[in-house]
């Protein structure tokens, strides 16, 4: 399915019936029909344009790390925006393409003396995945770094969106609720000094390694944290830490993550997120939201 293609791009840019597990950080997820990971904007718009002509189901992605897709996989076509990454670095501005890595621009901007970006170095995300999530950590996140996004819609046409049209608030932004495609961003840091920029970086990721099963494939938090509560020691409270539903387990190290401990399935890992759920509305009287991204064929 979706042969033709083929037609209008290159062979290296189209794999198809691809396991989503290969592309996300899970390591979870079923095939795609096809996936298309553009080098090029031209390419990008040719897909949509594909899409829209023959009424084809799309979804885009980053990096696949806050992502669980499900064992059917997608039906459709998914487009991985990773080989646009381009940075471009002048006084205290940054522009950059969506499918740049986020640790890589942290590091580029650390090496022009800017900073701003440390507490993105260890967030395993693409550029646009974190601007659509409002990615943050240690009280930096995204939207205080970003004045500008760069977005493409569904028909292809070119938008600039500023800071406040992106509406960035708790892991949240406007592209959670369009179709756009995040294709770039421009962004403004502050001038300091590599060793230093470079040192909080390394702190920053030692704290990680220190509390986060980064050993183990994840999606990081599973759960959005809800106002006044922190979520992983409610779920060790319950005493779960360590839980097991078939290979998907409450972390040992931080109950607010869900790691694939082999052999994992979507199925696996939604029912332990539902039975979290149930436990902590039984318990806390809250509803606790996924903050994980759920794709595929149900
Ligand atoms: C070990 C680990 C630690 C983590 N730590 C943190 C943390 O400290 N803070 C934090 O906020 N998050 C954290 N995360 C979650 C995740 O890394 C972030 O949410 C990240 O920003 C997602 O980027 P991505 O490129 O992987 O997006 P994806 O997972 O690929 O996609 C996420 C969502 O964005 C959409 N999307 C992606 N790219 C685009 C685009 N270009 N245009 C339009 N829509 C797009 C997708 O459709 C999907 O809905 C962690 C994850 C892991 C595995």
């Amino acid at each position: 399915m979706y042969q033709d293609l083929l037609m209008l791009l290159p062979p290296r840019s189209v794999v198809f019936d691809e396991p989503m597990a290969n592309h996300t950080t899970f390591k979870i997820g079923g095939p795609v029909d096809a996936l298309v990971i553009p080098q090029s904007i031209y390419e990008l718009k040719t897909t949509l344009e594909y899409c829209a002509a023959k009424q084809v189901p799309w979804l885009v992605f980053g990096a696949g790390s806050n992502l669980l897709v499900r064992d059917k996989g997608i039906r459709g076509v998914a487009i991985q925006i990773t080989q646009l990454n381009s940075i471009q670095i002048c006084g205290q501005k940054v522009y950059a393409e969506a499918g740049v890595m986020l640790s890589e621009l942290a590091y580029a901007a650390a090496s022009f003396n800017l900073s701003g970006l440390e507490f993105a170095e260890g967030i395993p995300g693409s550029l646009g995945g974190a601007i659509v999530m409002n990615a943050g950590a240690f009280d930096g996140e995204m939207g205080k770094v970003v004045s500008e996004v760069e977005a493409i819609t569904p028909t292809g046409e070119h938008k600039v969106l500023s800071r406040s049209q992106v509406g960035f608030g708790y892991r949240q932004s406007v592209f959670q609720h369009n179709d756009y495609v995040v294709v770039a961003a421009r962004l403004v840091l502050k001038d300091d000094e590599e060793p230093a920029i470079v040192a909080r970086m390394k702190a920053y990721a030692a704290r990680r390694w220190e509390k986060q099963p980064l050993e183990y494939p994840s999606a990081g938090s599973v759960f959005r944290r809800p106002p006044g509560h922190f979520v992983g020691p409610m779920i060790e409270a319950l005493g779960m830490k360590g839980y097991s539903i078939g290979g998907a387990q409450v972390s040992t190290k931080h109950a607010g993550f869900i790691i694939n401990n082999g052999g994992a399935t979507a199925e696996d890992v939604l029912q332990l997120i539902a039975l979290i759920q149930e436990k902590v509305a039984d318990q806390y009287g809250i509803n606790l939201q996924s903050e994980i991204r759920v794709l595929g064929e149900p």
